[in-house]
């Protein structure tokens, strides 16, 4: 199963990886993971990426795709769920050289539901585990469950950074689903729907086109 998960930021994608990723036992790929990973170890592609990041914007295609390039090209994957990448029709070009892709499933959601999902977001600063003040609040206000860290707000979940990667995105995925559409491997999915309803259309998409 090589799947890619389209979406503007807040629509879950990352929620709903993790969920597919647990029920079917395959990796879940994140090339924001990926990189926020290198920004803490001050990896050399962490060190340009995050100047980028904290504003916002899309690190360029070239340290991405380089990136990606290692990760999928190490034959290390021979099913995945992609999240994040592909963001730019040159990254979609550029992993056509790297992998097949079975199915793209696109979340879509109105800009009211992704704005109260991300302000609600609440990140683990040690174990990275995910949050929403009112969705998936954890048992004690600041705490993570799973290790005790401390919950913080991603930089790039600041109201106003929010707008900026909304607006990115809108000018940036309208080749990229057209792309995907022609090939015949878009599924849309209502992003707006509870978590556990979205989850089940992706899962009927998974099972309609043979993938499990
Ligand atoms: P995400 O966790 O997917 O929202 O990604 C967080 C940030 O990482 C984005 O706002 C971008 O700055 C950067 N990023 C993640 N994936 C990509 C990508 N495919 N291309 C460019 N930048 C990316």
């Amino acid at each position: 199963m090589r799947l890619i998960i389209l979406g503007p930021p807040g629509t879950g994608k990352g929620t709903q990886s993790r969920m597919i990723s647990e029920k079917f036992g395959v990796p879940h790929v994140s090339s924001g993971d990926i990189l926020r990973e290198n920004v803490s170890r001050k990896t050399d592609i962490g060190k340009k990426a995050e100047i980028f990041m904290k504003k916002g914007q899309l690190v360029p295609d070239n340290i991405v795709v380089k990136m990606m390039a290692e990760i999928l090209g190490r034959g290390k994957y021979k099913n995945f769920i992609l999240d994040g990448f592909p963001r730019t029709i040159n990254q979609a070009h550029e992993l056509e050289h790297l992998t097949e892709i079975d199915l793209v499933m696109n979340l879509e959601s109105s800009e009211k539901v992704i704005m109260e999902r991300l302000s609600g977001r609440r990140v683990c600063s040690a174990c990275k585990a995910v949050y929403h003040i009112r969705n998936m609040p954890p048992k004690e206000e600041g705490v993570c469950d799973k290790c005790g860290g401390r919950l913080v707000i991603r930089d790039d979940d600041k109201p106003e950074t929010i707008r900026d990667r909304l607006k990115i995105y809108q000018v940036l995925s309208d080749p990229l689903i057209f792309f995907y559409s022609q090939k015949g491997l878009l599924r849309e999915i209502d992003g707006d729907q509870p978590i556990e309803k979205i989850f089940g259309d992706i899962v009927k998409a998974i099972k309609k086109g043979d993938l499990a």
